[in-house]
């Protein structure tokens, strides 16, 4: 008897431990927390500089973990890149995108930008365009304008990217260059794509104010978006003393906690009630 508890006791352990590993695999982690519905959206507001309108919004993924709360992305965007994961995952980003739509409409004017991020795996792989036109076929018609955000990093394979990217403006949709600064690219590179927007990186935007120069970096980047007649947007944008700074100087859109934090879709439609809101 003896015996056979202890045995019976080791099959336990080692179905025990079976159990974990498969429990805690990574790729099923984010696997099964798309089924159990642990990812959300949230929509950070971005505004004109020059009034503060709202002209559109960029959707930020959240992860409840029910055991680890709340992981951010930075953390399981790359892991579901390690984990080839990141299709999966970005489809179901859509999706969720897909279901809160109508209320958005709602509350949104029409033309109000969604500003989207891509990750280079996902840019770069086969279902890309199939994924992008069950995007577009999922969103009400001619209401939004998506803005896929892409890095500097993704566009090292040049011919490539420049060739995606007259296929997605061939279908409505602009691009936004994020980060920007924060990669190795030299500006001058920037000439040879098409481009809508350039996100200047808060780390830059972090910088006015703190010091008695502004950056010369800024001011360089500043004055070769306006000659290649780039759209600019400035994140990261916490105190009013940047916003004026950012406006004076040019910059077309603001994003950043000093307009808003990310918001969930109640928080949403909730600022949107509250008149004089943006
Ligand atoms: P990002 O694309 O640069 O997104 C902006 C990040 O800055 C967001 O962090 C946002 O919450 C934060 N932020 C906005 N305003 C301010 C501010 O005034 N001050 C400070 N300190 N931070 C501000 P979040 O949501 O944690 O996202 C981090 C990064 O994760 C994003 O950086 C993006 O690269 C990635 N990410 C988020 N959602 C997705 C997604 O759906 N797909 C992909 N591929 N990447 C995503
Ligand atoms: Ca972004
Ligand atoms: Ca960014
Ligand atoms: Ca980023």
């Amino acid at each position: 008897a003896l015996l056979l508890g202890a045995m019976c006791g080791l099959l336990t352990g080692i179905l025990c431990a079976y159990v974990m590993t498969i429990r805690m695999r990574p790729g099923r982690e984010i696997l099964s927390a798309i089924n159990r519905e642990q990812f959300y959206v949230v929509y950070q507001p971005v505004v004109h500089a020059s009034d503060l309108h709202i002209g559109g919004v960029e959707v930020l993924m959240r992860w409840t973990h029910p055991v680890a709360g709340n992981i951010p992305p930075d953390a399981f965007i790359s892991f579901a890149e390690g984990q080839n994961l990141i299709v999966p995952l970005t489809r179901h980003l859509f999706a969720l995108i897909a279901k809160d739509a109508p209320a958005l409409q709602k509350i949104l004017p029409p033309g109000t930008k969604l500003g989207i991020n891509i990750s280079p795996n996902h840019l770069h792989a086969e279902s890309f365009k199939q994924d992008i036109r069950e995007l577009l076929a999922s969103l009400p018609e001619n209401y939004f304008s998506v803005v896929l955000e892409v890095t500097e990093r993704d566009m090292l394979n040049e011919k490539q990217a420049i060739k995606l990217f007259e296929w997605l403006h061939g279908e409505g949709i602009e691009i936004a260059i994020d980060d920007f600064g924060t990669g190795h690219s030299a500006l001058i590179y920037l000439e040879r794509f098409t481009l809508d927007y350039l996100k200047i990186d808060r780390g830059f935007v972090n910088a006015i104010g703190m010091e008695t120069v502004t950056s010369p970096v800024l001011d360089t980047v500043l004055t070769l978006t306006h000659r290649l007649n780039l759209v600019t947007v400035a994140e990261g944008v916490e105190t009013q003393e940047q916003a004026a700074w950012l406006r004076d100087h040019g910059v077309d859109f603001l994003q950043g906690y000093w307009i808003s934090r990310p918001l969930t879709l109640t928080q949403l439609v909730e600022a949107h009630n509250e008149p004089a809101k943006y």
